[in-house]
């Protein structure tokens, strides 16, 4: 049996119909923005593999990092016990979070950084005697897979059989072009009519739904709606922090702080799983007691793992290097010059560009669900073609490893190009 038919026997695959998917495609290396199969095709990595990497596949410099705290300290428990590549991800972290940030609790996944900052909300009014057990969401929104998180995420096929067994979660719209004033309404609607103890949303970008973008003006607004009636803001940067928006996190282009902020995907430059969540030293105090019953009892067995941590300490010190912020800003040009030739194309609806992010929406003669048909055309077009990507619905969407090179990107944007004609 080839690697192929072994994984068909023994494995199962995430957000897989097993029954009528492809056959996985086996990668057996990977180098800067490019995969190669066990045939030795060669395809482009245009969306940072499900967008953590950022400084390019098997990155030397985040190997040896890695390597040396391997072999100094791979692991000690966290509980009743602490260690250097903690305690300077969480220094280095303080240095580029926005300044209202004070405390870091590390976890494993972008769901789990999602799942502490809601419990966190949950439990700082129970703290204070205080009855607030509503979450506020997106629609469209997406936070992860476990059950706080999949609660506050609003697309559907991820969460339908398991309606009715979630916390309470209130859900408002987008404030997109031209919905600003309804999504401001519905939030305030939302806190006079319920005890809301949080408020989680994707800042800027929601990644999942397809790169839909929103402006930090409406962003501020809802922040600051909160903020006037004490429920508390959770910004959940797992997709945007890091670069990807152009700025180090979202948040840098708002005026308003949120009270937590959720990090994970690039956090280790793409090699380590790892999250953290993020918090002001007012949340930190309203934990902080004589009585242990107000303490946080959550944490996962792997917490602040050292050998994670010296994976994110040299990518945090990567992502700050001027090479790696002109990348940036050279794949946003890119970007944008694409954006204004494709948005013109008679079978584009629309295209938006922030930081590395780009997206383009196809028309489309059918409604377009997020796994239908234009999107099956679409993807395997792009793999037959070697470029890595996962249209959602019909919108197609890149984020390179901000090492790409314009010869790449150019040759992604061709591709997309020639997608738009075939279907
Ligand atoms: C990917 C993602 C998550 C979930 O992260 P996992 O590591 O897949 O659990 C949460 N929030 C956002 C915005 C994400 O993009």
């Amino acid at each position: 049996m080839n690697l192929v038919e072994k994984d068909n026997q023994y494995l199962w695959h995430p957000y897989t119909q097993h029954k009528t998917a492809s056959a996985p495609i086996a990668i057996t290396k990977a180098e800067g923005a490019l995969f190669w199969d066990e045939n030795n095709k060669e395809y482009i990595d245009a969306i940072a593999s499900w967008w953590v990497n950022p400084f390019g596949h098997s990155n030397k410099i985040i190997a040896d990092a890695i390597y040396k705290q391997l072999t100094t300290l791979e692991h000690v428990l966290f509980g009743g016990f602490t260690h250097e590549p903690a305690v300077k991800v969480a220094e280095r972290l303080m240095e580029i979070l926005p300044d209202n940030q004070k405390k870091i609790f590390f976890s494993d996944n972008g769901s789990t950084a999602v799942e502490v900052a809601i419990k966190v909300a949950l439990q700082y009014f129970f703290n204070k005697g205080e009855k607030r057990t509503i979450i506020i969401a997106f629609e469209n929104a997406f936070h992860g897979d476990t059950f706080a998180a999949m609660a506050a995420s609003g697309i559907s096929f991820y969460t339908m059989a398991f309606q009715g067994m979630f916390i309470d979660v209130v859900r408002i719209p987008v404030p997109v072009k031209g919905k600003e004033r309804e999504s401001f309404d519905a939030l305030e609607e939302t806190i006079k009519k319920h005890n809301c103890a949080g408020f989680i949303f994707e800042p800027l970008v929601q990644g999942a739904a397809g790169m839909v973008m929103y402006e930090p003006e409406a962003l501020d607004k809802l922040i600051e709606i909160c903020k006037k009636n004490n429920v508390l803001t959770i910004a959940d940067e797992v997709m945007t922090g890091f670069g990807k928006t152009g700025k180090n996190f979202a948040m840098d282009y708002a005026t308003e702080q949120p009270d937590m902020i959720c990090l994970s995907k690039a956090l280790t430059g793409g090699t380590i799983p790892m999250a953290i969540t993020t918090f002001t030293a007012d949340i930190f105090e309203a934990f902080y007691d004589d009585d242990i019953n107000k303490a946080l009892f959550h944490g996962h067995t792997f917490t602040a793992n050292p050998t994670g941590c010296a994976a994110a300490l040299a990518s945090i010190d990567l992502l700050q290097t001027s090479e790696m912020q002109e990348n940036i800003k050279r794949i946003n040009k890119s970007h944008l010059l694409f954006q204004k030739k494709i948005e013109k194309h008679p079978k584009v609806i629309t295209a938006r560009t922030l930081g590395v992010i780009f997206a383009v929406e196809i028309k489309s003669d059918a409604e377009e669900s997020y796994y239908g048909s234009m999107r099956t055309k679409l993807y395997n077009f792009f793999i037959e073609k070697g470029v890595v990507l996962r249209p959602v619905g019909n919108i197609v969407y890149v984020l390179p490893p901000y090492i790409m090179t314009d010869e790449q990107l150019q040759k992604i944007y061709k591709t997309i190009e020639e997608a738009i004609e075939m279907v």
